[in-house]
C-alpha cells in the first residue's frame, strides 16, 4: 500500500507569514530539529533570495557533513526558466526543488491579467522543470497553487505534462483553505488515479480544517494507489490563518480512528521530540503556543473537572487519547528566577565562559578559541533580537565557520556578490569528528 510521507514548510510558508520571520540561524536549528524527528523533507529556503544564499549553501554543507541527515532539503522557485537558472547559479549545490505557478482561471486571469493562458502556464512549467534537471536537480516537485479551485481536467494535463517531463511528484495547493475533507480526498483520489504519480497535499486554515483536509487529502491519494506528502509547518504557522500544524498532523494519522494501524507513514516520525521543536518554533517566532494546541498546548493533559480528574487518575485511557510522554512531555522546565547571565551582542568573554562551561559542560581550548565562538554568537544575537537557545549555542561552537556563513547577510552588489559568494569557507568537518 503507498505511504504517507511528511513535507514541513515552516522554512517557506512559515517564514513568508506577515509580520512573522526567523534569523538564519533560527531557519537552520528547525531542519537540525525536523531532521532528528524524522521528517522526510524541509522546503528550507528561496534559493533566488540573495540573503538567504549564504544559509542555504550553509546548510547544503551541513547536510554533506551528515549534520542534517536523512532530512532532504528542498528550495522553492517560481516555475519559470529564468528563475530556475538563477537559483541554481546561486545555490549550486541544490539537490531537490519545487517549482511553483498558479493554475486556477482566478489566479490566471486575475494574476497573469491575459499575459498567460493555461497553455502558457503548463509550457512554462514544463520549460521549469527541464531546466532544473538539465542543472543538475535530482527531483523536481511542481506545485498547481490554487489547485483547489482549479478544474480536475487541467490540474489532470497540468499533471501529466510534469510526469512526461520527469516531474517527482505534484502538489495540490489549497492555497486559500477552501477545501473540506470531502472535497479533497474526492479530487485527490481522482487526481491520484489520472495521473499516476505522488501528490502533496499543501492545505491552508482559513476554514479551520488544515489538518483534517490534509489527512483526507493524502487518504485520497493513497486510496488511489500513489504515495502522498502532506506539507505542515510548526506550530501551523503560515500565510494568514496558517497550515497544517506537524505535531497534530502526525497524531491525526497515527491515532484517529480511522488512521491508526491503517495508513501507514513512509517513515517513522518520532514523536517524542514534538515537545522540543514546537517550544523552539514558539520561541523562535516569537508567537505562543496556543493553550489548546493538540499535543503540546498547556491544557493538553490538563484536567480540572471532578468527573474527568478523578477518571484520568483512575485510568488516563479516560480521558486522554495518547500519553504526554509520547511528546516529549513531562520533565519539569527550569525557569530562572534568581541571577540570571545571558549569551547576547554585548555579552563579555566572562558571562559567555560561565555559560558554556558551567550550564552546558562545553569546554573551549583556549581563550582566543573562545573569544571567537562568543564573537559569532554576537551576530547571532544581533539578527535574532534575543537569547540565544543551549542548542544555538552548541551549534556556533561546534560548526563556527559553517554558522559565521549562515550569519552573513551583508548586501552586495554585482561583481562583490559572486565574490562572497563563491569564497570556499574552511570546512567544520575536523571540529566535528574531535566534538562529537
Ligand atoms: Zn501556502
Amino acid at each position: 500500500m503507498p505511504k504517507i510521507y511528511l513535507i514541513d514548510v515552516t522554512n517557506r510558508d512559515g517564514v513568508q507569514t506577515a509580520k512573522l520571520g526567523l534569523s538564519k540561524l533560527e531557519k537552520t536549528m528547525v531542519n537540525l530539529y525536523l531532521s532528528e524527528m524524522g521528517v522526510f523533507q524541509s522546503e528550507f529556503g528561496f534559493p533566488t533570495t540573495k540573503h538567504e544564499t549564504n544559509y542555504l549553501r550553509a546548510n547544503l554543507r551541513l547536510a554533506e557533513l551528515g549534520v542534517i541527515a536523512p532530512l532532504r532539503l528542498e528550495g522553492w522557485m517560481r516555475a519559470i526558466s529564468s528563475d530556475v537558472e538563477l537559483g541554481f547559479h546561486m545555490v549550486p549545490g541544490l539537490k531537490h526543488v519545487n517549482l511553483s505557478i498558479s493554475t486556477s482561471n482566478q489566479m490566471i486571469d486575475g494574476k497573469f491579467k491575459g499575459k498567460k493562458t493555461r497553455k502558457d502556464v503548463i509550457r512554462e512549467m514544463t520549460a521549469a522543470v527541464d531546466t532544473a534537471y538539465r542543472l543538475g536537480a535530482a527531483t523536481v516537485g511542481v506545485n498547481a497553487e490554487d489547485g483547489s479551485r482549479t478544474d480536475l481536467e487541467y490540474l489532470t494535463e497540468y499533471g501529466l505534462a510534469a510526469r512526461e517531463h520527469g516531474a517527482t511528484r505534484l502538489r495540490y495547493c489549497d492555497t486559500l483553505g477552501y477545501d473540506d475533507p470531502f472535497s479533497i480526498y474526492d479530487t485527490c483520489r481522482a487526481l491520484a488515479e489520472a495521473v499516476g504519480m505522488p501528490i502533496e497535499l499543501h492545505c491552508h486554515g482559513d476554514l479551520g480544517m488544515a489538518v483534517a483536509n490534509s489527512i483526507a487529502g493524502a487518504r485520497g491519494v493513497v486510496d488511489g494507489g500513489q504515495d502522498a506528502y502532506i506539507n505542515t509547518t510548526l506550530n501551523g504557522i503560515g500565510e494568514r490563518a496558517g497550515n497544517a500544524d506537524l505535531v497534530a498532523t502526525v497524531l491525526a494519522l497515527t491515532k484517529s480512528k480511522s488512521f491508526a494501524g491503517k495508513y501507514e507513514l513512509g517513515n517513522p516520525i518520532d514523536l517524542t521530540k514534538s515537545w522540543k521543536i514546537a517550544k523552539f518554533a514558539s520561541y523562535a517566532f516569537g508567537v505562543p503556543i496556543p493553550i489548546n494546541q493538540p499535543g503540546v498546548g498547556a491544557n493538553a493533559f490538563a484536567h480540572e473537572s471532578g468527573i474527568h480528574a478523578d477518571g484520568v487518575l483512575k485510568d488516563p485511557h479516560n480521558y486522554e487519547l495518547y500519553g504526554f510522554e509520547e511528546l516529549g512531555r513531562g520533565d519539569p522546565e527550569m525557569v530562572e528566577t534568581g541571577r540570571e547571565i545571558c549569551a547576547g551582542e554585548y555579552s563579555g568573554i566572562s558571562g559567555f565562559s560561565h555559560i558554556m562551561s558551567d550550564r552546558m559542560s562545553w569546554h573551549f581550548k583556549n581563550k582566543e578559541e573562545a573569544q571567537e565562538i562568543l564573537e559569532l554568537v554576537r551576530y547571532a544575537n544581533v539578527l535574532s533580537h534575543k537569547p540565544l537557545v543551549e542548542d544555538e549555542l552548541l551549534f556556533i561552537a561546534r560548526y563556527p565557520h559553517t554558522a559565521k556563513r549562515l550569519l552573513t547577510v551583508t548586501p552586495l552588489e554585482g561583481s562583490d556578490v559572486i565574490d562572497e559568494l563563491f569564497t570556499p569557507w574552511p570546512e567544520d568537518k575536523d571540529k566535528v569528528k574531535e566534538t562529537l
